[in-house]
């Protein structure tokens, strides 16, 4: 829809947002209009270089020709019907997705918060048919995020935040420990324990990535222990960190891998992946999803996935990413530079706010997202260019110099 279309201004615009929604985001300000490649476009038609990707998400870039061609076919056939009959482009995709992920089985929802519910679901299932009822307890990271349903919310590390304050007593079952500290996951694990749930790399806790020990470490844990290790890789799954998914990269396999935000291309779906021995213990009635794995959205996801796939943009996220880290260094008042493929985070030092920054390097034509008052977190489409990536840098020189010389 354009802007045109209506006859509103834009300032009429935002203001009937205003006047009409629940706003628990923080807005950019400008109108998103139009979206293509790395660029989004305002209602003027200028140009912003797209640095968060609506989130990781537009992986295989904005509106990428291919999932829109697959989307415009599909909804032509058929957009939804439930999970009764058998549709093609839902069987297709599980298969693509179990060989990539290298998996055996998928179960489909329609966001990440969804599919670590299923995941927690799952493991909790599975701990009591196996172990008794006492085994439903999850360990996971503290500074993690894991979604903002109550379950996927009790796994988020996140205690006395935004997030979790104010809304009561969280779901039972959930215990934290240190990201990166074995030692402290060791001593926290008890006969309750029947999963550990991390991301790979923390992605809203300020793009923190695991230390290869700690994985491997959590790893020999849950074996010795029989402990499922789940990696929640919504942010980081679909060529993100230069693998298609990160365990991938880290050469540690989960016994359940939860997946998102890049799988779809811009659809809402999510997914779980799990070995047959595990997934045996989801049957008929156990879960259920109206929308999850419609033909609509496994569609687009198909064709982004093959997008991602044949194109090998995980190669381009190597080794942008390992660029844009290194050039990251030369930024001013920075801190660290730090991340895995292209999930990258900029960490300044107190004398410049992130928040800013974010907004500064706006004016200046760059969309990235700010994590806390220090972060400046960039998630391209793994599709991005070397020119691009320096010209991002670029801007957030500026961007930078002008916050610490207080215009901005
Ligand atoms: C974004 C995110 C989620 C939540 O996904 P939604 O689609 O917003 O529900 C869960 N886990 C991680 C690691 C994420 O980055």
């Amino acid at each position: 829809m354009k802007l045109s279309d209506t006859g509103l201004s834009e300032q009429e615009l935002k203001d009937m947002a205003k006047t009409y929604m629940i706003e628990t985001y923080e807005r950019y300000d400008f109108v998103a209009e139009r979206a293509e490649g790395m660029y989004l476009y305002d209602p003027q038609g200028n140009a912003y270089l797209d640095f968060y990707g609506g989130i990781a998400v537009n992986n295989a870039g904005n509106c990428n020709p291919k999932v829109v061609a697959a989307l415009r076919e599909q909804v032509g056939d058929i957009m939804h019907t439930f999970n009764y009959p058998y549709t093609i482009p839902q069987v297709l995709l599980a298969k693509q997705v179990c060989e990539a992920s290298g998996f055996d089985k998928i179960f489909f929802q329609n966001s990440g918060t969804e599919a670590n519910e299923v995941a927690i679901k799952l493991a909790r299932k599975y701990g009591i048919d196996h172990f008794g009822k006492h085994k439903f307890e999850i360990l996971s990271a503290l500074n993690s995020f894991h979604g903002r349903t109550f379950g996927s919310l009790a796994a988020t590390g996140q205690p006395g935040s935004l997030a979790q304050d104010g809304f009561g007593q969280m779901t039972p079952g959930f215990t934290y420990a240190k990201f990166n500290d074995l030692e402290d996951f060791k001593a926290n694990v008890t006969e309750n324990t029947i999963a550990i749930m991390i991301e790979p790399v923390q992605g809203e806790g300020g793009v923190n990535p695991a230390t290869p020990e700690f994985i491997e470490g959590l790893r020999a844990l849950c074996d010795e222990k029989d402990i499922l290790l789940i990696f929640d890789e919504v942010q980081t799954g679909w060529g993100r960190t230069g693998s298609i998914f990160a365990w991938q990269g880290y050469g540690v396999k989960p016994d359940i891998l939860t997946m998102a935000k890049g799988l779809g291309g811009g659809v809402p779906i999510g997914a779980m992946v799990t070995t047959d021995a595990i997934a045996a213990a989801l049957t008929p009635g156990t879960h259920g999803s109206t929308f999850g794995g419609s033909p609509m959205c496994t569609a687009a996801a198909l064709a982004e996935t093959s997008e991602i796939i044949e194109r090998n943009l995980p190669a381009n996220a190597k080794t942008l990413g390992e660029y844009m880290i290194e050039r990251g260094r030369e930024l001013p008042h920075i801190k660290e530079s730090r991340g895995r493929g292209l999930l990258v985070g900029f960490e300044f030092d107190s004398t410049v706010n992130a928040v800013d920054i974010k907004h500064a390097a706006l004016k200046r034509g760059l969309l990235t997202t700010a994590i806390g008052d220090s972060i400046i977190r960039c998630i391209p489409p793994l599709i991005v260019t070397k020119q691009q990536v320096d010209e991002a840098i670029g801007i957030l020189v500026d961007a930078v110099n002008a916050v610490a010389a207080g215009e901005e």
